[in-house]
């Protein structure tokens, strides 16, 4: 995931950071090197991340972003703690205000993480959930491990418990043995789970993994038609759920100075929408309540201080 996953928030490095909580990967997906160039997963001890929180904190770090392959499968074996339990130990860290995590298998997504991240307010309501594909038979050509109706109920499942949660995705076009019905059943996925952003790539092949020992049959400019008819209809998607967004009264945190305007900082949701406004420098790292004016962008905000 981390290959293709691309993060939107730019680092200022003193208010947010990144702490890798474990490496490797389990699961071996059809198309990913990962398994194989990073092995098997590998958690961090409990206390090791939490004194690098602690470290980043006393450094005037206000958000900090938890990676790995598959955060959900995160384990500390010895003090037996999985994901959910390790979030409701590094919560307590003082001088931290925000925790994100990417990124997420499906199959791993436990009830019990949805309701510890409904019930922390510094767990940021903002799942990145890599689907790939809506079609069941191609995501068993991926060896993802679940089908697109037990996806759907997960998504279902964060929108029931957490009201204002926003779900972001990758998928994959162009798998081999995609046909058209296979297609067709990704843009479906796309128009129920109506995610408020998706990564989308073309499949290509990766030298040594399962995926490279199917032909690769769906013609490069049929990818590039598949790609760009998801994007057109995830944008129309993206921008329903932005003009929602709209009049919302939110909790932003000050991330720096915006590039486009000397009186402005850049902020961020907690569900990590983009939120300009106007305010002095002396506000970097804190956390104000803002109301959103008005779309500046299709995807950024201007916003006002209350
Ligand atoms: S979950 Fe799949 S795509 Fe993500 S790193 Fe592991 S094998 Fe690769």
């Amino acid at each position: 995931n981390k290959d293709i996953y691309r993060p939107d928030i730019i680092i200022n490095k003193n208010i947010t950071s990144y702490i890798t909580i474990m490496q490797g990967c389990n699961n071996f997906c059809s198309y990913c090197v990962v398994p194989y160039v990073r092995g098997p997963e590998r958690s961090r001890p409990v206390t090791e991340i939490e004194d690098e929180m602690k470290k980043l904190a006393e450094n005037g770090c206000k958000e900090v972003t938890l990676l790995g392959q598959n955060v959900n499968s995160y384990y500390d074996k010895d003090n037996k703690i999985n994901f959910p339990k390790l979030l409701k130990k590094l919560v307590k860290i003082d001088g931290i205000e925000r925790i994100r995590f990417m990124t997420s298998h499906p199959k791993d997504l436990s009830e019990e993480l949805i309701e510890t991240i409904a019930s922390e307010k510094k767990l940021c309501k903002h799942f990145h959930l890599p689907v790939q594909s809506g079609s069941d038979h191609i995501l068993e050509l991926m060896n993802r491990n679940y089908t697109s109706s037990l996806y759907i109920e997960k998504t279902s499942k964060i929108r029931e418990i957490i009201k204002d949660v926003a779900i972001t995705t990758d998928i994959l076009v162009g798998f081999p043995c995609e046909n058209e019905k296979d297609f067709n059943d990704t843009v479906k996925l796309v128009e129920k789970v109506r995610f408020d952003d998706a990564f989308v790539f073309k499949y290509s092949e990766r030298k040594g993994t399962e995926a490279a020992k199917l032909r690769d049959d769906v013609k490069e400019e049929e990818k590039l038609r598949r790609l760009n008819y998801i994007l057109e209809i995830q944008a129309k998607i993206s921008e329903d759920i932005n003009n929602n967004e709209v009049g919302k009264i939110v909790d932003v945190l000050c991330l720096g100075k915006s590039l486009r305007s000397s009186d402005e900082l850049k902020t961020t949701t907690d569900k990590n929408k983009k939120v300009y406004i106007k305010t002095g420098e002396d506000k970097i790292g804190k956390i104000l309540k803002v109301k959103i004016k008005e779309k500046r962008t299709k995807d950024a905000f201007f916003g006002e201080i209350i």
